[in-house]
């Protein structure tokens, strides 16, 4: 056996007192959870092999020449998908940002923890990798179990020692995986190739996150589902008795007990193995019902199953199913919260659409010079002094051109100007606007402005004309 069970029958409500990983003492419980086997088992490690090829290869990938995704918040720059996006494009992320938590949330109504069990890189990484270096260095868990009770002999001490190297190195590896997003990976070479002294920064912040990953994942580990993770504690809030969860079908399993086989069976279909118990990574009875520490990772689910095969029973005991359907053997359906949500983010989605189709690769933005008022030229025309500032979102340097839209007149750049857009750069032009006086029949005129790349209008820009006072 490996945990101790609280639950041993359906009265016993002890579980409620305190979290799953904390004994009576408070002091922590450390959980050796099973080996999970089964048909949810081999799905999720099929798609962890995806997770972490798409996590390690994805800073590799370039496109254009350029990182293919890059998250680069200290200077504001993100590249999604080969996009550039700018802090001037803020708002879609903004919308983006709002987009994913309605997301999250209408997710979690319907699907309960599922993303916590089959995506959440807390949970790939510690069930699909370390985890499985620990087994594979330490052995089974009950092994384990037994050899920390005791005093550990040379042969188990190196051991623990090989696998805490493991999982610094593994964890320094993902500290920098994660620098990649953040920097790109070429830069991220480029640091590594030069003397440590000129980074001293960058590598202090590499090892307070390799740290912390190796801490989470040596010792940390289901305290961070069960009682860190804000989104772990939003599920009270989220669920309903629609909510599809993993779920103990208790009219089909209580009253449990032992098999007898000297007796006909008068009991339900929970043998009271505890299997479901011993595989649960966060040491949890789901036969208490449904429990804040229950992360979704179905594998009491593929433990009961085995134990329903065995014994010639159907499968299904612990499945993926709502409070209702087990209560009331209704079938799933769409409540009016669910298609609530679900409007707002077939709204959000398509408002996001719109942002990312209509958003520009050439950022104007135009303003009349501070304090400088209008100036004569000639007899007849006036003219104003603006000032503009051209954002190139695109890798490619090209010129612009600015014509006046609305009202004839002229747009005369100052000398020393150019118009030449470096590549991902924001550029600063200054030029006067002329316009002939009999244009100007008020002290301040709206005027359009273009701006062209290659003869093509790519944008046009309202400002105000300023004349004298009629
Ligand atoms: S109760 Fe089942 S699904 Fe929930 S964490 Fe434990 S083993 Fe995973
Ligand atoms: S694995 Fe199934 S049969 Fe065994 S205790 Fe859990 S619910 Fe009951």
């Amino acid at each position: 056996m490996n945990i101790e069970s609280e639950s041993d029958n359906s009265n016993n409500v002890t579980f409620r007192d305190r979290v799953s990983s904390v004994t009576k003492t408070g002091l922590r419980k450390w959980i050796y959870a099973a080996k999970p086997k089964g048909k949810f088992y081999k799905y999720r490690t099929a798609l962890s092999f995806v997770y972490l090829l798409v996590f390690f290869m994805l800073p590799l990938i370039k496109f254009n020449g350029m990182p293919f995704f890059m998250l680069n918040f200290p200077e504001g720059k993100f590249i999604v998908f080969g996009n550039i996006f700018w802090p001037q494009d803020f708002f879609i992320f903004a919308v983006a940002m709002i987009t994913f938590i309605v997301f999250v949330a209408l997710f979690t109504v319907i699907y309960g923890r599922l993303f916590c069990g089959w995506v959440c890189p807390q949970t790939i990484f510690m069930e699909m990798v370390f985890r499985k270096i620990e087994w594979w260095i330490e052995g089974t868990p009950s092994q384990q179990k037994k050899n920390n009770k005791g005093e550990l002999t040379t042969k188990q001490l190196i051991k623990k020692v090989i696998k805490h190297i493991v999982f610094f190195t593994l964890s320094f590896l993902i500290a920098n995986t994660f620098l990649a997003y953040i920097i790109s990976f070429d830069e991220l070479i480029k640091i590594i190739s030069e003397p440590i002294a000129e980074h001293t920064l960058l590598l202090t912040g590499l090892i307070i996150f390799t740290l912390l990953f190796y801490s989470v994942y040596a010792f940390v580990r289901d305290i961070v589902c069960t009682t860190i993770c804000p989104y772990g504690r939003l599920q009270g809030v989220l669920f309903d008795k629609d909510t599809m969860q993993i779920s103990y079908d208790y009219n089909r399993g209580e009253p449990r007990g032992k098999i007898n086989k000297k007796e006909e069976r008068t009991k339900g279909d929970c043998i009271d193995c505890m299997r479901c118990v011993h595989v649960c990574p966060t040491g949890i009875d789901i036969r208490n019902g449904v429990q804040m520490e229950c992360v979704g990772c179905t594998a009491c689910i593929d433990a009961c199953d085995a134990v329903m095969t065995k014994i010639n029973l159907p499968t299904g005991l612990i499945r993926y199913a709502s409070e209702n359907e087990i209560a009331k053997k209704e079938k799933f359906h769409f409540n009016g919260r669910m298609k609530a949500y679900t409007t707002l983010l077939i709204i959000l989605t398509v408002i996001m659409g719109i942002l990312v189709v209509t958003r520009k690769n050439v950022d104007t933005q135009i303003s009349r010079v501070k304090g400088q008022l209008y100036q004569e030229i000639g007899n007849d025309s006036l003219s104003n002094l603006f000032n503009a500032t051209v954002l190139n979102k695109t890798r490619n340097e090209f010129n612009i051109e600015l014509k006046l839209e609305n009202t004839p007149g002229q747009i005369k750049m100052v000398s020393n100007k150019k118009t030449l857009l470096s590549k991902e750069s924001v550029n600063e032009l200054t030029f006067f606007i002329c316009i002939n006086k009999k244009e100007i029949h008020k002290r301040a005129t709206d005027i359009k402005v273009g701006v062209y790349k290659n003869g093509e209008l790519i944008q046009t820009v309202k400002t105000v004309f300023l004349g004298p006072f009629m």
